[in-house]
């Protein structure tokens, strides 16, 4: 029997069904904290709409998501339990750290003049991953990393070492940001060459850069899988669509990948900091909600040529054998 934890406790990796694999239920870049004098949200809020996001996922046949916000942005496991127990939802929250350009690399950045950084992430990562977050006794199932458009940091290159190194500690998946389209190759590279098991990896936000099939194959080489994981956000900063995203996906079934794809949307269901309402009037993330995939990519890969045997091996399968 192999489990995961989640923010309730441990569970059965067989038994976390359909799976939204890199979701948000609270975010706050970087600084809203600083803000805070201008915002105020009560914890019962953010609960009434991470709660009312999850319902929605649950109606579409969801059991299971990826809270995937990184240490430095507002990661709430607290509150994530509260959510999980309400809606008895599978929750996994993650361990590490955002790209180096949104998140907060000061005080490692501060570390790394006198201390062996990747030594101390890789011991807050298995920390995290196997006694608890912060005392909280709510354990990380997965480890986060990102990289920067264009160029790996050092300090990216470090939390990627740290992140290798949890990962052969605890088995843990690995799950990645992605900035603009691009790095996808080069991330698989570097983590394999840190000593990540490829098969625990999904490289994410591949569909940012969805139209070239090459830097899709050229990934995937690497044995990763790759996260089509911003569905709904349409044309934001590219060119991507839906549309684009499921002919990519039929493209790279056809070529033998359907085991190596995971769908998600990236959702935020709240934003800390104040009202990020206006974001949702640009034409960009008109469709980016949490019930994207299910009412919309589903049907359409459906009525391209899968089956529902392949969707829960999209949703299900690929999920599972990130435990091995
Ligand atoms: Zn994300």
């Amino acid at each position: 029997m192999t489990v995961v934890n989640t923010v309730s406790g441990p569970v059965e990796v067989s038994s976390l069904g359909r799976t939204l694999m890199h979701e948000h239920l609270v975010f706050g870049y970087p600084g809203h904290d600083g803000d805070r004098t201008m915002w105020r949200i009560d914890d019962d809020v953010l609960v009434a709409n991470a709660s009312a996001a999850v319902e929605t996922a649950k109606a579409q046949g969801f059991s299971t998501l990826f809270e995937v916000t990184p240490n430095d942005c507002g990661r709430s496991p607290l509150l994530l339990r509260q959510v999980a127990e309400e809606t008895g939802f599978n929750v996994i929250c993650a361990t590490g750290y955002y790209y180096e350009g949104e998140g907060a690399p000061a005080y490692f950045g501060f570390r790394s003049l006198f201390a062996d950084i990747v030594a101390e992430v890789a011991e807050l990562m298995v920390a995290e991953l196997t006694e608890g977050i912060a005392g909280t006794g709510i354990k990380a199932g997965v480890i986060k990393i990102g990289t920067s458009e264009g160029r790996i940091t050092d300090y990216e290159l470090a939390m990627i070492k740290a992140a290798a190194r949890a990962q052969q500690a605890t088995g843990a998946p690995i799950i990645t940001h992605t900035q603009s389209g691009t790095m996808g190759p080069d991330q698989a590279r570097v983590l394999v060459q840190a000593g990540a098991d490829p098969s625990k990896v999904i490289i994410g936000h591949m569909c940012g850069n969805a139209k070239d099939l090459d830097y899709q194959l050229a990934t995937l080489k690497y044995g990763v899988g790759i996260g089509f994981d911003r569905i709904g956000l349409n044309n934001m900063f590219n060119d991507i669509t839906d549309e684009v995203r499921m002919d990519t996906i039929m493209a790279l079934v056809e070529r033998g990948y359907r085991d190596r794809i995971f769908l998600s949307q990236d959702s935020v269901n709240n934003w800390l900091g104040r009202s990020a309402a206006g974001f949702y009037d640009l034409p960009a993330t008109e469709h980016w909600r949490i019930s994207r995939v299910g009412e919309h990519i589903l049907p359409g890969l459906l009525q391209r040529g899968l089956t529902e045997a392949d969707l829960d091996q999209l949703l299900v399968g690929n999920i599972a054998r990130l435990w091995g």
